[in-house]
This record gives C-alpha cells, sequence and structure tokens, in this order.
C-alpha cells in the first residue's frame, strides 16, 4: 500500500515507518519536526520506498499534495506532553485541532482510509478500570490547563466519528503511555524517558505527586503492532485501546529504572505544584481493557516491562555516552 504518515520522524511515528517498509508498503513521511528529530529517519533516507517531506500538517496545499499520493493515512502529528498542555495550552488546542481537520475533510473526497492516533488520555480521571473503547471521558474544569489535550482529542475523535458516519473509512487508536527508544527525554518528556535519563546521569528521579498513581507503560515496539493491525477493514469505524494491561505505579517504575539500569540515583518526591504550577490535576490510573483490539485486531502486547525498559536503557545509554564524548 501507499501509506502516509504524519509526525513519521516522532517518537512513534519512527518506528512505526520503519516496520511500515519492513514490511514492503510505500511511505510518504510528513514531519516539521517540532518535535521529531531528523536523525530517527537518517537510515531510512535513501530507503526506495520512502520519502520524506518537511512541512506542516497546518499547511493544507502539502496535505492535499501528499495524499492524493496515498490510500490511507497514519495520522500522528500532534502536540502533546503534560509540560506543553499546561505551559501552552493554545498551541496544544490549536495544532491537534486543526491539523486533524485538514486531514478528516481533505481525504473525504477520495475516501483516503483514515488511521488516527489518539490518547489514553482521553479518558480522563475516570476511576472505573479498565477503560474500554465506550467508557465515559471524565474531566476537570476547563480552567485546569491539563484537560486541553484531553479535550482537543476528543473533538478529533469527535470529528473522526462524524466523518465515518458520512462514509469516510476512519479507525481512531487509543495509545497507552508507549515508551521506548527515541521517547522525548526533556521536561517535556514521558517520565518513562525522564526517569532513564536521570538514572543513567547519576541524578535523582523526581516522582510527582504520592508515587502511588499507576500507569500501564506499553513498549513502542507493541503499540507499533496495534497500529499496523489497524489497517484492516474491519476496523473501520472503530476506536481502539492500544496497550499493555501490566500496571505499576511510578514509585514502582522509578525503582525497576533504578535496578535495571545499576544506578545509584535517589528517589525524591516532588508535588504536583512545584512540578506544574498551582491547580494541576493527575488521574489515579489508567488501564485498557484490550477485549476488541484482541477481538478484532488480533492484538496483544507481547514485550514484559521489564524487557522493554532493559532495550530502552540500552538505548539511552549509548546516546548519553556519545553526547559526553
Ligand atoms: N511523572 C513523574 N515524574 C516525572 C514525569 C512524570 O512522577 O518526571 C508522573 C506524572 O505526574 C504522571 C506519570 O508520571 O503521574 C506519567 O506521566 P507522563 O507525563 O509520562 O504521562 P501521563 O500518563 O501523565 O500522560
Amino acid at each position: 500500500m501507499k501509506i502516509l504518515v504524519t509526525g513519521g520522524a516522532g517518537f512513534i511515528g519512527s518506528h512505526l515507518v520503519e516496520c511500515l517498509l519492513a514490511e514492503g508498503h510505500t511511505v510518504l513521511t510528513l514531519d516539521d519536526f517540532s518535535n521529531g528529530r531528523p536523525e530517527f529517519l537518517a537510515h531510512l533516507l535513501n530507503h526506495p520506498r520512502h520519502r520524506l517531506i518537511v512541512g506542516s500538517v497546518l499547511d493544507r496545499k502539502l496535505v492535499k499534495k501528499c495524499l492524493s499520493q496515498v490510500d490511507t493515512v497514519y495520522h500522528l502529528a500532534a502536540v502533546l506532553g503534560v509540560k506543553n498542555t499546561v505551559e501552552d495550552p493554545i498551541k496544544v488546542i490549536e495544532g491537534n485541532i486543526d491539523g486533524t481537520r485538514n486531514i478528516l475533510e481533505l481525504a473525504y473526497p477520495s475516501r483516503t482510509k483514515v488511521i488516527f492516533a489518539s490518547t489514553s488520555e482521553i479518558y480522563g480521571k475516570n476511576e472505573k478500570l479498565p477503560f474500554n473503547e465506550m467508557s465515559d471521558r471524565v474531566y476537570g474544569a476547563p480552567s485546569i490547563h491539563r484537560w486541553s489535550y484531553a479535550t482537543a482529542k476528543s473533538i478529533d475523535e469527535h470529528m473522526c466519528f462524524a466523518y465515518a458516519a458520512k462514509g469516510l473509512p476512519v479507525t481512531v487508536l487509543r495509545y497507552f503511555n508507549a515508551y521506548g527508544p527515541r521517547q522525548t527525554n526533556s521536561q517535556y518528556g514521558g517520565v518513562v524517558a525522564r526517569f532513564i535519563t536521570a538514572a543513567l546521569k547519576g541524578e535523582p528521579l523526581e516522582v510527582y505527586g504520592s508515587g502511588t498513581q499507576r500507569r500501564c507503560f506499553t513498549f513502542v515496539d507493541d503499540t507499533v503492532r496495534g497500529t499496523i493491525a489497524a489497517l484492516r477493514p474491519e476496523a473501520d469505524g472503530l476506536s481502539f485501546n492500544v496497550g499493555s494491561t501490566h500496571s505499576v505505579t511510578i514509585t514502582e517504575l522509578a525503582q525497576l529504572i533504578i535496578r535495571l539500569s545499576r544506578s545509584a540515583s535517589p528517589i525524591i518526591l516532588k508535588s504536583y505544584a512545584e512540578a506544574y504550577g498551582p491547580g494541576y490535576e493527575d488521574m489515579p490510573a489508567r488501564e485498557p481493557d484490550l477485549t476488541r483490539a484482541e477481538t478484532i485486531l488480533g492484538y496483544r502486547p507481547s514485550v514484559s516491562l521489564e524487557q522493554g525498559l532493559i532495550k530502552t536503557i540500552e538505548w539511552y545509554r549509548e546516546r548519553i555516552s556519545l553526547e559526553t564524548v
């Protein structure tokens, strides 16, 4: 197939592009490098079935041109990261809503299949676990910036289902805390990348809040496996949880990373206010029900947290040692 991947130079996107090429597809990557990095695709730049276009999903003319060359689009380009969300909600709202609107509007006339990368954040602070695809969304007040990302992704999903009702083949994937090589490890990145970097540098691992909040961390290979399975037509018109069901607390995660990386770093607790500013809200736990993904996509995650962390630690170890040379 001919496939467009927006955000294809990013963390999940670059793994997806690699995998699609390995499966024999022709891939057009669109990325503006706002979050993605050229080096994540450097080894694929001369691949005969791959082309990279540097540009934004906000550029309608460019999106139209890219879409005219493919039969399917994976829309992964997004503005994400909890810190981004609390610091610049306008960028998060506009970036996520306008880009997705362009993709859907411009894919519609040719009925180009759209596979949209959504998020487990969509369930918000719903406490009824595990979340299935029809679970309620529970958010705090709109004055709490943290909910702007989930709200923007919710509008995106509403648009997806509205276009699906008009006959566009659309699939929505809700990723649960993906981690692995290439994840952003700055203060704008996810907790796994941040903890591993701190552990390898001998710096403290900062656990926010009580550390009892739970997440199901999913190795990126498993995330990509579910993403590729969404190509099948049976997935059209549906949303799917894509993640692991193995739940850990953030303190347990920190302890595991310290053990696996043989680090002497301490674990310190930091309040949410210190980490993200006043008025922050976190969700106590997130866990997917994978029944639908298993039944329709044949999806089952296969990489244990320990195996995935070992691979991820190795990747950061190499990069950190290169940085210090
Ligand atoms: N977190 C933490 N230390 C950090 C970064 C994050 O304790 O350096 C916590 C964060 O408050 C949340 C969990 O780890 O409870 C997962 O955070 P992340 O930003 O990776 O993703 P989220 O699940 O919040 O979308």
